[in-house]
């Protein structure tokens, strides 16, 4: 996050920050920080060394939340509508008035409906100079694709999670990052997680939902040979989540407990394979949508 964030606002410093940023993730008020911290770097009349000066009148201006080119869209009630976001066009296009850049910060950007999101992709597709557009949500997949492709993700990972990340580099990031939250956010596990590779336990875990709601044998069948360790790993990352899925009330209880049992047995050194296939059969017989 701090490596990230300090590309951005190198970026912002030499003018040369992508026109349209996505800001995604925990904790929408560090988002606005940020933003807000952008908005003066690219404004700043006299920056120092550590970024902007806090003093200057256009520093102060956007601390204050009173500068004329910092432009906010957030929802009225539950939805930034089509009008929002034409009112909001018309001051895009206008001059500048005292600022070097304008910026505008679009919060909630899940909440943008239909027609509004596409009048705003006319301005992401033509934007007028010297304009930086900023759009922060929790989760990046709500917002509309075609806005989503467009933009630079930025990641704003838990407090949790950045401890997770410390010193993991740039390109093993990603998948750092999947682990953490196949783990549920355990850290142990999320090591074992790596090490095993997400990939490889993604595919598995999917083939055997498969296996499960087609209550198909060989296709369970095609998922061995593995080792106690693996089956430990796969066990560990099913309960997790089941747990959420029982608290998004997509998975019943006793798959949870099944599984529970399952890691239990397994301990005392009976057969990985024999473990799965039993926990299988449970499952199978129980019927229903295993972890969805
Ligand atoms: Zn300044």
């Amino acid at each position: 996050m701090k490596r990230q964030l300090e590309h951005l606002e190198k970026a912002a410093r030499e003018r040369r920050l992508a026109h349209l940023l996505l800001f995604h993730g925990e904790s929408l008020l560090y988002q606005r920080e940020v933003a807000l911290r952008l908005a003066q770097i690219l404004n700043c009349s006299q920056p120092i060394p550590e970024g902007p000066c806090q003093v200057c009148s256009s520093c102060r201006k956007i601390l204050n939340g009173n500068h004329p080119d910092i432009l906010w869209l957030k929802p009225l009630k539950t939805t930034i509508g089509i009008e929002q976001v034409l009112k909001w066009q018309e001051k895009v296009y206008l001059k500048h008035y005292e600022g070097i850049y304008k910026v505008s910060i679009i919060e909630h950007a899940e909440a943008l409906t239909i027609p509004a999101a596409n009048s705003l992709l006319k301005v992401i597709e033509e934007p007028p100079e010297r304009t930086v557009i900023i759009l922060s949500a929790d989760n990046a997949e709500g917002v509309l694709p075609t806005i989503h492709s467009r933009a630079q993700l930025v990641y704003f990972p838990n407090l949790s999670e950045q401890a997770w990340l410390e010193g993991v580099e740039e390109d093993k990031r990603h998948e750092a990052i999947q682990a953490f939250q196949l783990s549920g956010e355990n850290q142990n596990l999320a090591t074992d997680i790596l090490k095993h590779g997400v990939q490889t336990l993604q595919e598995w875990l999917g083939k055997f939902r498969t296996a499960i709601q087609e209550r198909n044998f060989l296709k369970l069948f095609a998922l061995f040979p593995i080792d106690k360790n693996q089956a430990n790993l796969y066990l560990q990352v099913m309960a997790v989540q089941a747990q959420e899925g029982i608290k998004k009330g997509t998975t019943r209880p006793y798959e949870l407990l099944a599984i529970g049992n399952a890691v239990d047995v397994l301990r005392q050194q009976v057969n990985p394979r024999l473990v799965i296939e039993v926990l299988a059969l449970e499952l199978f017989q129980q019927g229903g949508d295993f972890c969805d």
